[in-house]
């Protein structure tokens, strides 16, 4: 029987992208439709994923935009990041590679490869494309969204916070890769 494990995951994007919902539908099991956009919450939950138990940190953060200075307490002690877009919004896809790119500055760890600069994070990173329930409304295909994540060399999930789907994987998964980061940096 293994200790539980601390993990902290901070969940990032545009305002109004369901960074809230995504999180108070995880760690409560429910869709709270008026969450204050403003508020910046830690929630502390525990999990089990592969026999695994975590105490689970998430930063649910205020959000942000293209003007938005990277803050630095979101790099401290993080992780693994979970940065969301809405697929109803193009301006949030944009503006979540305005906030990768910032991410990528600060912790920078670019490693040059023949081919020229890579995106290779050493931190694990999930994309995600919310709100897929509002087919009508859908701006951004599951294609660009798989594009972005590859250019980034991270995973992609879409999911509807409001009809609860994919929000557990969105948590498990980004478990999970880091669970194999720390396997792979110990082994150096
Ligand atoms: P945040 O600013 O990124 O934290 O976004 P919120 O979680 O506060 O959500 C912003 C708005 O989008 C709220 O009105 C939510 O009810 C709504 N919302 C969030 N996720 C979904 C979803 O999956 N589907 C739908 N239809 N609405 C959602
Ligand atoms: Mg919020």
């Amino acid at each position: 029987p293994s200790s539980s494990k601390q993990r902290k995951i901070a969940v990032m994007g545009y305002r109004s992208v369901g960074k809230s919902s995504l999180s108070i539908q995880f760690v409560e099991g429910q869709f709270v439709d008026s969450y204050d956009p403003t508020i910046e919450n830690t929630f502390t939950m525990s999990t089990r994923v592969n026999s695994q138990d975590y105490e689970l940190k998430l930063v649910d953060t205020a959000g942000q935009d293209e003007y938005s200075i990277f803050p630095l307490q979101y790099t401290i002690d993080v992780h693994g990041y979970v940065l969301v877009y809405s697929v109803t919004s193009t301006k949030s896809f944009e503006v979540v590679q305005l906030i990768y790119d910032k991410l990528l500055d600060i912790t920078g760890k670019v490693r040059r490869t023949n081919k020229g600069e890579q995106s290779c994070f050493g931190v694990p990173i999930v994309l995600v494309g919310n709100k897929t329930d509002l087919h009508m409304e859908r701006r951004i295909s599951a294609e660009e969204g798989k594009k972005l994540a590859q250019d980034w060399n991270a995973i992609f999930l879409e999911a509807s916070a409001k009809q609860n789907t994919s929000v557990s994987d969105i948590f498990h998964t980004l478990l999970l890769e880091i669970e194999k980061a720390d396997t792979k940096s110990n082994d150096k």
